[in-house]
């Protein structure tokens, strides 16, 4: 162990307690010293250091009590607390493994989990703990599916996109779930009100994927899913909501925080469905719009440059304009006197439209799709994404940042609202 300096600070956690950060100035390091300790799920090695970057929020839970180092600690926030929902959680999880193990006798599907509330209640908290929980339940070789509904983050891919993952071993600390074969779907907005019907849309395809997927793995099946959700609950995002479970076939409802949901959900939902609520974490932190905003700009870098431990080196390359087929999804929907006859607006706001490349393009995320004719373009998920980094409009082409090298995988390319610029 090194030696503190008079910043570090040392922690001695009982059972049941966390040690709660929230790294505003300087990097922390962390180090477990003695005992067992985990960050939302994931088991921490001992004598192991883990950095913390500055914008990093988390917490160092123990089930039995442990001794832990901290480099920084009085430099930033952080404090121990001794009241956590751990305890509902993990009832959460043994119910769920009682789920599991039930639907693997009977060779049936697993228990289809999703987790609701508003903003910043650690709903994707929550699911990295009953994922990692699952994973690492031993000798049973669990691989439940996660999906991702929460278009604002994107914990799948990057921010616009819906996503699911088989999630086969607990996550890093450093680089989260490994990412390998994730099936994606491009929305290309950050909330799921800019088009709703788009957005339940890529959640229908989405079910029919990990349908598929589920019934080709008799382990994946038996698993089950956890889901992850937006926190927009009110109005039509309680519709949403309603809507997403059904699609997704869901069984449990998990609502963190909000009785008021949690009683809309009993009230308007078949009672076929589990719905329990459970009480948030007080260690959860409210984000600022910048803050999201700086953690989308994030995952996007992350996409594309990797992590610290990982680094990807992407490539940068021009396409001509007549080298492939850009679409968007939606037309501007006209007021029902201007509509073309037996056209509804829903299907335009689902309507594939080739787009004139130009200096618009500059910064936004195009989706590579599998497509190869325009009709699959709204049935098909995506293999990745290129950035635009620059349109010469007197060449007639973009430069474009991808993960491989020239040339790219498909010529069908679909725009999106999301932007990114290239700093690196
Ligand atoms: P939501 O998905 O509901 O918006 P998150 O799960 O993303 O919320 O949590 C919001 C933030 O709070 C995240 O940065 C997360 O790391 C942090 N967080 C969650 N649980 C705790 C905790 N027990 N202690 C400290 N920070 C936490």
């Amino acid at each position: 162990m090194a030696t503190l300096g008079p910043d570090d600070q040392t922690f001695e956690l009982k059972q049941d307690q966390e040690l709660r950060f929230e790294v505003e100035n300087a990097q922390i390091e962390i180090e477990v010293t003695s005992g067992l300790a985990e960050i939302f799920g994931v088991e921490l090695v001992k004598s192991k250091k883990y950095l913390f970057p500055i914008g990093a929020k988390g917490a160092v839970y123990t089930w039995h009590g442990c001794s832990i180092t901290m480099k920084n600690a009085r430099k930033n926030m952080t404090y121990v607390s001794k009241e956590t929902p751990m305890n509902y959680y993990m009832n959460v999880h043994i119910i769920l493994e009682k789920q599991r193990s039930e639907a693997e006798q009977q060779s049936k599907r697993g228990p289809i989990t999703m987790i609701v509330g508003p903003q910043d209640v650690g709903k994707s908290t929550l699911c990295h703990i009953l994922l990692n929980y699952a994973v690492r339940m031993p000798g049973l070789n669990r691989k439940p599916i996660f999906v991702d509904l929460d278009v604002g983050q994107g914990h799948v891919s990057v921010p616009g996109t819906i996503g699911a993952l088989v999630i086969e071993r607990p996550a890093t600390i450093e680089d989260g779930f490994s990412q390998l074969a994730p099936i994606v779907y491009n929305y290309g907005h950050l909330t799921p009100n800019a088009n709703l019907e788009l957005y339940q849309h890529c959640v229908e395809r989405l079910w029919k994927s990990v349908d598929e997927r589920m019934n080709k793995d008799s382990k994946t099946n038996s698993s089950g899913m956890i889901i992850n959700t937006c926190g927009w609950i009110k109005g039509d995002g309680f519709k949403c909501l309603m809507a997403c479970a059904k699609s997704l076939r869901v069984d449990n409802i998990l609502v963190l925080d909000q009785e008021r949901l949690y009683n809309e959900l009993i009230r308007e939902l078949p009672k076929s469905y589990d719905v329990v609520l459970l009480p948030k974490s007080g260690g959860v932190v409210d984000r600022s719009r910048q803050f999201r905003a700086e953690a989308r700009d994030k995952r996007i870098k992350e996409y594309f440059y990797g992590s610290r431990l990982k680094p990807f080196n992407p490539h940068s390359f021009d396409i001509k304009f007549g080298e492939v087929q850009i679409y968007k999804i939606g037309a501007p929907v006209l007021p029902d006197s201007c509509m073309p006859l037996g056209v509804t607006a829903t299907e335009f706001l689902t309507k594939v439209v080739l787009v004139q490349p130009g200096p618009s393009l500059l910064h936004h995320l195009l989706a590579l799709s599998f497509a190869t004719t325009e009709s699959e373009i709204l049935e098909q998920n995506i293999v990745g994404f290129v950035c635009v980094t620059h349109v010469d409009m007197l060449r007639q082409s973009l430069s474009v940042l991808c993960l491989q090298a020239r040339p790219l995988p498909c010529s069908k390319l679909i725009l999106t609202d999301i932007q990114y610029m290239d700093s690196n």
